[in-house]
């Protein structure tokens, strides 16, 4: 067979050609360093981590992304293998040395007779006669190549920034203050006039919080990232703050057309959060992306009346970039619509992390070896974190403000009652459901889509 090519060799590239070679397929994986550098690669080395040496937490039953570890594991994951060979001690979380971890890989990769590793820039659109292609280049995409991705997808769905607003867990939401309403009630796709929750402030509150927005420290921006300007519609909430008390009033936290039912009244100033998934149980804060650090962020956006008690499935950001709409421009399988023979995973595809990227080069090897096989390939089960990922970027996300997602167990279907048919306990939710993820994949694995187990061995 023709070979697949695979264009970066970072974390979700290496994971995609390990996977198309466990299928008994050939692969070219095109890696640019060290003839070209990124802004944040220091080596040469295949799935080089470029910051932090953490995979985060390795508890599969209360963590999502400790859930992910084993569901990788259980694919055969080649980026999990060599992580768990060159662990370190910390707690729970997952760190390896980085290093030996590159390394590893690296030489993993070289070891395999199947993949072949050309080091150069794919500098725009994959050649014609390259029919099947995985897009891995990363958040740091080469710009001849982001360039040609542009101009093919649209340039308004590319970003090179993510401007992350928080997401809280609806269930965490205090309902007694926060009400659903849409400005002047006006419909939206739902229908109803009450699309957004809403957090109102007294004037008291809206002065204490905007102080404490001014107060918070934020992070600074690398070097490197400073040069790429930041657009004024999505400005840090701390800078719309800083230039004036009121300009937050009239800016992403305007009351008007919302009447709080509590005191039949519109508030001072009013918070509002949008759904962000399809499920419903995630909800995000408009307009409050922000670099303030993120234990600050947790404490300031607790003061927010309704947020008292809110569980945040992320909190804000603001970051160099790139990556594509994929809700709008992806099918289910990763494959670009527009031209089917491109397929895209890691970061680049709008999720975010060493582990998340790995995750969806898992998925985009596979999808692209059944393919050339012949073969059909389901997704993996919605209930399980790998399927929910993929579900999230490739349809759940609303495309209007598509930002990069970490894997959390908001993206998984609620569970139904226990069997007692009471609803099941807080401290139990987490726990029942890594336990029908981890029975889901298995399934998958083991199930009639071909070659699902045979990959992982
Ligand atoms: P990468 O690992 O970046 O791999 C892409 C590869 O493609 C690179 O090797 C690059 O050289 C190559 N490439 C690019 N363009 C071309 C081209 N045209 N032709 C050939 N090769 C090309 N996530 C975390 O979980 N923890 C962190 O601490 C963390 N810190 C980050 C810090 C920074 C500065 C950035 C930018 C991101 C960070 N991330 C972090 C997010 C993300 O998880 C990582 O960037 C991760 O490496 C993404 O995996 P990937 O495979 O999609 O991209």
């Amino acid at each position: 067979a023709a070979p697949i090519h695979v264009v970066g060799g970072g974390l979700a590239g290496s994971e995609a050609a390990w996977q198309i070679a466990r299928r008994g397929l050939p692969v070219v994986l095109h890696e640019m360093r060290p003839l070209r550098a990124t802004d944040a690669h220091k080596t040469d080395g295949l799935a080089e981590l470029v910051c932090s040496n953490s995979f985060r937490s390795d508890d599969a039953l209360n963590n999502a992304v400790g859930l992910l570890h084993e569901e990788m594991r259980r694919c055969g994951s080649l980026i999990m293998r060599c992580g768990d060979a060159h662990k370190l001690p910390a707690g729970g979380a997952l760190a390896v040395d980085r290093d030996g971890f590159s390394a590893a890989v690296t030489a993993a990769l070289e070891a395999e007779p199947l993949i072949s590793i050309e080091r150069g820039e794919v500098e725009g659109l994959p050649p014609a006669e390259w029919d099947s292609v995985i897009l891995a280049t990363g958040p740091l995409t080469s710009p001849a190549l982001a360039q040609a991705i542009g101009q093919l997808t649209g340039e308004a769905y590319l970003a090179f920034f993510d401007a992350i607003a928080p997401i809280v867990y609806r269930e965490s939401i205090d309902f007694s203050k926060a009400w659903m309403q849409s400005r002047y009630d006006k419909p939206g796709p739902g229908g109803s006039g009450k699309d957004y929750i809403n957090c109102p402030f007294t004037k008291e509150q809206y002065e204490a919080f905007v102080a404490a927005l001014l107060s918070g420290e934020t992070t600074d921006f690398k070097e490197w990232e400073t040069n790429t300007p930041y657009f004024e519609g999505c400005l840090p909430i701390e800078v719309m703050a800083s230039r004036g008390l009121d300009t937050l009033r009239y800016g992403p936290m305007k009351p008007v057309g919302l009447t709080d039912p509590s005191t039949g009244r519109q508030p001072y100033a009013v918070l509002q959060l949008r759904q962000d998934n399809a499920l419903g149980t995630l909800y995000n804060l408009v307009g409050f992306q922000t670099k303030l650090k993120y234990g600050q962020q947790s404490e300031i956006f607790r003061l927010i009346p309704g947020l008292e008690n809110a569980s945040f499935a992320r909190l804000g950001g603001l970051h160099r970039n790139t990556f594509i709409n994929s809700p709008r421009l992806l099918d289910g399988e990763l494959r670009l619509k527009a031209e089917p023979r491109l397929r895209f995973a890691g970061q680049i595809t709008g999720v975010e992390g060493y582990v998340e990227s790995a995750a969806v080069g898992i998925l985009a090897g596979r999808f692209a070896s059944a393919e050339r096989l012949g073969e059909s390939l389901a997704p993996p089960p919605a209930t399980t974190a790998l399927g929910a990922l993929l579900g999230h970027i490739t349809g759940g996300a609303d495309a209007e403000t598509f930002q990069p997602m970490n894997v959390n167990f908001g993206l998984l279907p609620p569970l139904d009652a226990g069997a007692d048919g009471k609803k099941i306990k807080k401290r139990e939710r987490k726990p029942a459901m890594a336990r029908r993820a981890l029975a889901a994949l298995d399934g998958w694995l083991d199930g009639p889509s071909p070659g699902s187990r045979a990959a992982a061995e």
